[in-house]
This record gives C-alpha cells, sequence and structure tokens, in this order.
C-alpha cells in the first residue's frame, strides 16, 4: 500500500534534513512542517527523533482544523500547535520552519526585532522581521505552544503585516520561526533570515547608529521578486 500523503511527506521530510545539512539546527532544535489544504491536512517532524533515522514515514501527518494525528506512528512535534495556529491565521502560507539558528536566534533571545539594513534582507522580507511581546506566566504555564503561535499572529495583526510579505517572526527569548507559500519556500526563509541577522549583527558592531535601507531601495528589492511585477530569475 502506497503510504497516505506521501508527496507531502517527502517533501516536509526533505525540508527537515534541509534545515540540517544548511546548518540552521544541531541536535533536534528544529521542526519543518508543510499543509495540503486541498484535503485539509498538516505534515511535520515527529518528537524528538534524530534527523538521521527520520524517514518519509516516520513523517507524522495531523488534521489541520482539529489537530488530531491522521496518519504516522510516532508522536507529532511539542511545536505542532504553534504550526497549526499559523496555518489557520495565514491563509496563503504552505510550509513552516522553525529553528534556533545562532543569530536570528541571538536577536529573539534580546527581545528585539530584526531591523531590515540592507537589499539582501530586502530581497526576502518587505521590513524589519517583528518581534513577538514576551509571553506572560499563566501563559507559559498554560497552552504554551498554542499561545506561542497566538503571539506571532497578535504582533502581524497590530502591525498589520501581510505574512507573504514578511515571511518570519522572532519569538522572544526563544527563536525563529519562517514560512513560505510552499514549505522549500519555507526553508529557504529561514536560510535569508539566518544571513541577514548574522549581517544585521555585524553592521551593528561596525555602526551602532546605522539607520535602516531606504524604503524605495528596499521596495524596489523586494517587488522584483515578489508580486505581479517581479522579474528576478528566470521566467515560468
Ligand atoms: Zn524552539
Amino acid at each position: 500500500m502506497t503510504l497516505p500523503h506521501l508527496t507531502l511527506r517527502e517533501r516536509v521530510l526533505e525540508a527537515n534534513l534541509e534545515i540540517v545539512r544548511t546548518g540552521l539546527v544541531v541536535l533536534t532544535f528544529g521542526n519543518a512542517s508543510g499543509v495540503d489544504r486541498d484535503v485539509g491536512v498538516m505534515a511535520i517532524k515527529p518528537s524528538g527523533v534524530a534527523y538521521e533515522r527520520l524517514t518519509a514515514e516516520a513523517i507524522v501527518v495531523v488534521d489541520l482544523e482539529g489537530g488530531a494525528v491522521v496518519a504516522g506512528e510516532a508522536r507529532p512535534s511539542s511545536d505542532t500547535d504553534t504550526h497549526l495556529v499559523l496555518y489557520r491565521a495565514f491563509a496563503g502560507v504552505g510550509g513552516i520552519v522553525h529553528t534556533h539558528s545562532p543569530y536570528a536566534t541571538a536577536w529573539a533571545q534580546a527581545c528585539r526585532e530584526l531591523p531590515c539594513l540592507g537589499t539582501t534582507h530586502a530581497d526576502h522580507f518587505d521590513g524589519p522581521v517583528p518581534v513577538t511581546r514576551r509571553l506572560e506566566r499563566g501563559e507559559i504555564e498554560g497552552d504554551y505552544e498554542r499561545l506561542t503561535g497566538e503571539a506571532i499572529v497578535e504582533e502581524f495583526e497590530r502591525l498589520a503585516l501581510d505574512p507573504l510579505d514578511r515571511p518570519a517572526a522572532l519569538v522572544a527569548s526563544h527563536g525563529p520561526f519562517a514560512w513560505g507559500a510552499d514549505v522549500e519556500t519555507a526553508v529557504e526563509n529561514a536560510v535569508a533570515l539566518e544571513v541577514v541577522a548574522a549581517s544585521a549583527f555585524r553592521t551593528e558592531l561596525l555602526r551602532p547608529d546605522v539607520q535602516p535601507i531606504a524604503d524605495d531601495l528596499r521596495q524596489r528589492h523586494f517587488r522584483r521578486k515578489h508580486g505581479p511585477g517581479a522579474y528576478y530569475g528566470q521566467a515560468t
């Protein structure tokens, strides 16, 4: 019998392996997920399983609405509820990557948004990458993973941001979540986030009073890769 949701599970497996290969994840500090909105399911890494033992069969498939496991033997990632909240709130998102990549995590731990200082950042994120508020004690002791997701959504609503224009967030005192229209783009955005977090850190060391990139230059870079006027890369 063919494995249920095989293609989605294979893509999510590949994304989970890729975040290790690219150096974003060590030990088990991370997870990638993808959705099939037509079927109403999310596939995600199982909890606490070493990456070298991951297979498509080990990837867990859960119901997008209720969160119940619909395929897979293992328990899904402990961050599953955070992923589900983001998919439910952000309709255009098809893949999510959570890591503790070093520089993005440093900004998250500093509880600072990641300023947009240059064109590399603007190629992927149309402005600063937001940081959530700190969770309160009752929230940490309560439905912590779900409320972590709610804190991200709350910040995007407060700032009136389009999640696909700003496809990442820094969770205060924790680390980054990145996403995209599909799981492959989510991985790419997680890699880009770490690169620009490192570069912004060094830029502030060289010049503590550095100003954000000019609005017109930022928009030019973001819009040439995204949206109706995009012209970067090859026509498909
Ligand atoms: Zn984490």
